[in-house]
């Protein structure tokens, strides 16, 4: 008798656990690889449990997203978090480094490290903002550090960990100054960054040009993946790219034959209109799409 309730409570135990019990905002997208995002346009949070332990992809929008997720990899995993990868260094993806680590490595291309250090002050304003209007995030802000990436990789990296394998993509000139596609080839899931998104505008910060997004929406399409994770928004599959080639073929279509037209860039902002992607996200910032549009179509 005895025996069969050890054998039982064994049994319950070893159950797998179900994406629902893992609450309202978990994916599950393959066996062992899950995704994290508390709203609709927040950064996604990637927990990937390997035999040797637990990969992260980013950390959280914010600390407080940061604790849930922490919450949910202990859920999922009695391992250690082992490494944490950024697929990019701005504060909405990487402000909680500090809830994995240590022991968790954090891993970014070259430049995230510096491009983090600028960005300290900015970020601990945010974080004082949060917990002004927050009182209840107060405690996943308690013990607040940055962690700068341990390690900087150039162009590419693979990364093995227990039974997969992470092949890191450095994409130039999409979002940040240090952009990072992740690709695991055997499960054919691609992190594709703020390269793309899902229904939001992109921020095209003056040093980023819409032909090396473009080229990098090619080279990520090239390894045919069956699932695409953006940096913000729901994981999909390559229809992803589609609307972000149609979006930037509309937009430079339209600043092109406006600018032959003779108008000035001025001109073309207040006038321009894009109603197809009306239901998008981050309108504000449009204007730098249509800077980004000008300086591609004038060469
Ligand atoms: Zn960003």
């Amino acid at each position: 008798m005895r025996y069969v309730l050890v054998a039982i409570v064994a049994w319950v135990t070893a159950l797998p656990i179900k994406a629902q019990d893992l609450g309202p905002h978990v994916r599950k997208i393959r066996d062992g690889i899950f995704v994290y995002a508390a709203k609709a346009q927040d950064s996604n949070v990637s927990m990937i449990l390997t035999k040797e332990g637990v990969v992260m992809i980013d950390t959280g929008q914010t600390p407080v997203d940061s604790s849930a997720a922490m919450g949910v990899v202990k859920k999922l995993s009695s391992q250690p978090v082992r490494f944490v990868i950024h697929t990019e260094p701005h504060d909405d993806h990487t402000v909680g480094d500090f809830v994995f680590s240590p022991p968790a490595v954090v891993i970014a291309h070259a430049g995230a490290g510096e491009s983090m250090r600028k960005a300290a002050a900015g970020t601990l304003e945010r974080n004082r903002k949060q917990a002004a209007e927050y009182p209840d995030a107060r405690g996943a802000l308690e013990g607040y550090r940055q962690i700068l990436p341990h390690i900087e990789y150039q162009q590419k990296l693979t990364l093995n960990v227990g039974e997969r394998t992470f092949d890191l993509i450095y994409l130039k000139n999409v979002h940040s100054e240090a952009d990072t596609a992740v690709w695991l080839p055997k499960e054919r899931v691609l992190w594709a960054t703020a390269a793309v998104g899902v229904k939001r505008y992109p921020n095209i910060r003056p040093f980023l040009t819409i032909p090396d997004i473009l080229a990098s929406i090619k080279l990520m399409r090239a390894l045919n993946p069956e699932v695409v994770i953006a940096g913000h928004g729901a994981p999909g599959t390559t229809q992803i790219f589609d609307e972000m080639e149609r979006y930037y073929a509309l937009l430079l279509e339209r600043v092109g034959r406006m600018a032959r037209d003779g108008k000035s860039l001025e001109q073309i902002k207040a006038e321009i209109k894009m109603p197809e992607f009306d239901d998008w996200a981050g309108k504000e910032r449009f204007p730098s799409n249509v800077d980004a549009a000008w300086k591609a179509v004038k060469g």
